[in-house]
């Protein structure tokens, strides 16, 4: 099990590990800043450095067997590092600061279309969602000044944990939520806009709402008979 530092630093941008396990589908690190691919949001890219001084460049990262494992996926051609050996893992951070405002984007996105969520995806240069939706009811130019004020707003982002003790304890916390939260494993991550959403979620996001930056409806169309796809761009 290795320690996730995105997840209570999603700022983080390198740091010193040490390799665990070497495996044809990648390389397990003791503790990572790189993100796997989870949740719509694609996996960090990035480099270790040797002791040596030379680099493996990292073309990606997924989630591995075990609970909380990452396996960072050497680009083609690349050395693999020998087990216990030390690296410094950086993430590719003007990619990654680019998934944190689509991420959080679509948060916001979620808020301000009232309607069941049936898929996401966050790119590089787009992040869309999904909704069980009539096509009548999304209208670019109200959502697109919804979203700019929310990101104007300056609002708090914050994750953190929630007990199944703290969620029974609360039903109405529960209702507000636009995921149903899992239960049964002792707690769940929920990221926060304060006032505006609030649910599971396991990904990096900025900390504040003004950090997305000014936002576009590219796209509002049909996929399939009841879905209707939302994508963003920055504007
Ligand atoms: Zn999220």
């Amino acid at each position: 099990m290795a320690e996730l530092v995105f997840r209570e630093d999603p700022y983080a941008r390198d740091c010193r590990a040490r390799v665990v396990a070497v495996t044809e589908a990648g390389i397990e690190l003791d503790r990572t800043v790189f993100y796997p691919t989870g949740g719509g949001q694609p996996g960090d890219s990035g480099t270790f450095a040797r002791a040596d001084g030379s680099r493996i460049r990292i073309a990606g990262a997924v989630k591995g067997a075990g609970a909380d494992a990452v396996l960072h996926v050497p680009a083609p051609g690349e050395q693999f590092p020998a087990p216990g050996e030390e690296v410094e893992a950086a993430i590719d951070w003007e990619r990654r600061y680019r998934h944190m405002r689509f991420h959080t984007a679509l948060h916001l996105l979620c808020a301000v279309v009232p309607a069941p969520v049936t898929g996401g995806q966050v790119a590089h240069d787009k992040a869309r969602l999904d909704f069980d939706i009539d096509m009548d009811r999304l209208v670019k130019e109200t959502i697109e000044a919804e979203l700019n004020r929310l990101v104007g707003e300056a609002l708090a982002v914050r994750a953190r944990w929630i007990s199944d003790a703290e969620l029974d304890a609360q039903p109405e916390l529960v209702r507000t939520m636009s995921v149903q939260p899992p239960r049964g494993q002792g707690g769940v991550r929920v990221l926060e806009i304060e006032g505006v959403d609030l649910q599971p979620c396991g990904g990096t996001h900025v900390a504040n709402t003004r950090e997305v930056g000014p936002l576009a409806v590219v796209k509002i169309r049909s996929e399939g008979a009841r879905n209707r796809r939302v994508v963003l761009g920055f504007a």
